[in-house]
């Protein structure tokens, strides 16, 4: 950590990233902390390299004097083979999105898990995680389901278009949480439904809901009010899914909680000091609402 440095640098490394608001997030809530700190978007296609390349990227800078680096996709899971420690949720996960240089060793850490985790804790408290039905096993999918099991769910189930792929979630679950019961099937219409009927709260990680994606993953008249509903999608902050959720009285959750939550936590990993997510948050809907 490097709250007793004078200055933080730190790098985004990923694909299309040069319009991510992780930078300035980060940027704007370390200047209400007095520090110095910038925070550059490394965008991998912009200048010519590809996922193999992030070791490289992630050495130099070291060498240069980096703080630390967030990575994202699609650069997760290949920079685990270029790290000289990791945390045990890394080793679980198979994936990382922070860096911290600490003493010129590349120290991976995973916030998107923790983000997620921290955003259910502000903006829906008190859920029941007893029976949580996930739409989407990918990347953003791997993360929160990590995180609704760590938080204590008792059964988790998952649907996925690529119903392979939720069985392959599923299967490294249970081998992490083995008191819990993951299960997995297809996304088709009755398979949802059924697994909705009983479930608590449902959690929405596919791509559909997004600007580029419009529509909601599953009939949202199947939703009761009693359960939550939380979707990872930002863009747009309020999907189709929530609206319709909101309409039959659930409570919701938006994908800007986990963005701003992953933000926050990788802040804290960096500089030691505890970021204000309800600050970042505000800043953030600022950005959306300005169309950034
Ligand atoms: P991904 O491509 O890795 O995974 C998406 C999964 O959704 C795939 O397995 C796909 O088969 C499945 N899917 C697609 N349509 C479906 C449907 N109709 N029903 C069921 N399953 C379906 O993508 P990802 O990286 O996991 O990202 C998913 C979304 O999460 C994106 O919109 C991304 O912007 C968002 N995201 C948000 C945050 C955040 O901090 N809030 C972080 C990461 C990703």
């Amino acid at each position: 950590m490097s709250s007793t440095r004078e200055s933080s640098l730190i790098g985004l490394i990923g694909d299309g990233v040069d319009p991510s608001l992780t930078p300035p997030m980060h940027e704007r809530e370390a200047d209400h902390h007095g520090l110095r700190y910038l925070y550059r978007p490394i965008d991998i296609g912009r200048i010519g390299r590809t996922a193999d390349g992030v070791g490289d990227l992630l050495r130099a800078g070291r060498d240069l004097g980096f703080t630390g680096f967030n990575i994202t996709h699609p650069c997760k899971q290949v920079v685990l083979g270029h790290l000289d420690e990791w945390s045990d949720d890394v080793d679980r996960l198979g994936a990382a999105n922070t860096v911290v240089i600490v003493d010129g060793r590349l120290v991976g850490h995973n916030t998107d898990f923790t983000g997620f985790a921290a955003a259910v804790r502000a903006g829906l408290p008190g859920a029941d995680l007893t029976r949580v039905l996930q739409v989407g096993a990918g990347g953003a999918g791997a993360a929160v389901a990590y995180a609704t099991l760590q938080s204590g769910a008792a059964h988790l189930h998952i649907a996925d278009l690529d119903a392979d792929r939720a069985a392959a979630l599923a299967l490294t679950l249970r081998d992490n949480f083995p008191r819990a019961e993951v299960s997995a099937t297809s996304a088709d219409a009755d398979a949802i439904a059924r697994a909705a009927a009983d479930a608590t709260g449902i959690v929405q990680c596919t791509p559909i809901g997004m600007h580029h994606h419009p529509g909601t993953p599953f009939d949202p008249s199947i939703l009761t009010p009693n359960q939550w509903v939380a979707d990872v999608i930002y863009r747009p902050v309020e999907t189709a899914l929530l609206r319709a959720a909101q309409a039959r009285g659930c409570r919701t959750l938006d994908g800007g909680r986990m963005a701003v939550g992953q933000a926050a936590e990788s802040f804290a990993l960096f500089t030691g000091l505890t970021a204000d997510a309800d600050r970042m948050r505000a800043h953030f809907l600022d950005m959306i609402d300005a169309g950034r």
